[in-house]
């Protein structure tokens, strides 16, 4: 399944838990795996606290400090540090599914990180049985 989502600044975290959910849920599968696939190079994917916004805010503000916007790049596109933390968070995750629903901790959330926006993005979710 493929989601659009508008990211409205240069670097946030969105969480996308309840989308993934949503999905899981409606493809009936009681135990699998969920795959949730970011096809581009200056976002990523994490799972982080859901809780407290502050953990976000600070994730972001500390991968600024390590990998700064402006720096020692040789990329001519001018967004280095948005391929970097990319890399950095990863490009997929999966989550377990257990008794049709993600099997996530309490605190756990699905956060899609966009670093080079605001843009127009996408996410593929895939449900596997087993
Ligand atoms: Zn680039």
């Amino acid at each position: 399944m493929e989601f659009s989502l508008k990211t409205s600044k240069m670097q946030e975290f969105i969480n996308i838990t309840n989308q993934v959910r949503e999905v899981v849920r409606k493809s009936g599968i009681k135990n699998g795996l969920a795959v949730i696939f970011i096809p581009h190079t200056t976002a990523g994917i994490t799972i982080n606290e859901n809780a407290d916004p502050d953990v976000v805010r600070d994730m972001i503000a500390t991968l600024d400090k390590v990998y700064p916007v402006k720096g020692d790049y040789w990329h001519m596109e001018g967004n280095s540090h948005a391929h970097i933390k990319a890399s950095l968070m990863g490009s997929s995750c999966s989550v377990i599914i257990e008794d049709g629903d993600l099997k996530l901790g309490t605190w756990q959330g699905i956060y899609f990180c966009e670093f080079d926006g605001p843009r127009t993005r996408k996410f593929y979710v895939k449900i596997l049985n087993g």
